[in-house]
């Protein structure tokens, strides 16, 4: 993929910046993440008009690229932490991740579709970010190797909240997660306030593509 990030791309961001804002994002660094990531080069050069309006989008494997609004009100929610290590389920096109990465120390991020996984893959690394790994697996299970984690995020709709994740978290450390049915979903985050011991905040009501088992080759 050419890296081409023009002063169009540019100027449609800050409009986009604009819109978020209106939009109740009141995060200065998530707006200057979502302003620095080229959300373009996720998608394909075809859709250019699109991909700085406020949409999800498809992408491969029936699957979508999350909306600004809620790649910003999830990392948001996250507080994310310039320190902090994050654990991502739902690489999708890699927007997301990359957003984190322009926030927080090192991003984990895993897909269940090999060849999103390998697409997106590829495209961080075009970009140049070192500190997003991608992993093709079963986000359910989380990821044992690397854990436990300051933040996790789930960009996907889960119909409950998986143990696993819960347990891959630090003392203190927050997952934001939308939980519901195929009709809607209510934004939680779970903040582990000692083993065993967590708050359960909910928040808005969104519309995630499912959080299904299994990973696919
Ligand atoms: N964060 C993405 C949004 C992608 S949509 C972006 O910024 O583009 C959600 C993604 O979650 C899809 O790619 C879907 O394949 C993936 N997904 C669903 N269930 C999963 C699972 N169990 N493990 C890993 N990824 C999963």
């Amino acid at each position: 993929m050419k890296f081409e990030d023009t002063y169009q791309h540019k100027g449609l961001r800050r409009k986009l910046v604009e819109k978020l804002k209106e939009k109740g994002i009141d995060n200065q660094a998530v707006l200057d993440a979502i302003n620095h990531v080229p959300r373009h080069l996720f998608m394909d050069q075809a859709f250019l008009k699109f991909a700085y309006e406020d949409n999800a989008f498809p992408i491969d494997e029936g699957q979508t690229i999350s909306q600004p609004y809620t790649v910003a009100y999830q990392t948001q929610l996250l507080h994310p932490r310039y320190h902090d290590q994050v654990l991502e389920i739902g690489t999708g096109s890699g927007y997301q991740a990359c957003v984190l990465a322009e926030l927080c120390k090192t991003v984990y991020t895993i897909e269940r579709f090999r060849k999103l996984y390998i697409k997106s893959k590829n495209a961080l690394k075009n970009m140049g970010y070192r500190n997003i790994k991608t992993f093709h697996g079963d986000g359910y299970q989380g990821l044992a190797a690397f854990a436990p984690y300051d933040k996790i995020l789930v960009t996907a709709a889960a119909s409950y909240v998986p143990v696993e994740l819960k347990n891959q978290l630090k003392i203190g450390g927050q997952l934001v997660i939308p939980v519901g049915s195929d009709k809607g979903q209510i934004m939680h985050r779970i903040t582990k306030l000692k083993n065993d011991d967590f708050l359960d905040e909910t928040f808005s009501r969104f519309k995630f593509v499912p959080f299904q088992h299994g990973k696919v080759m």
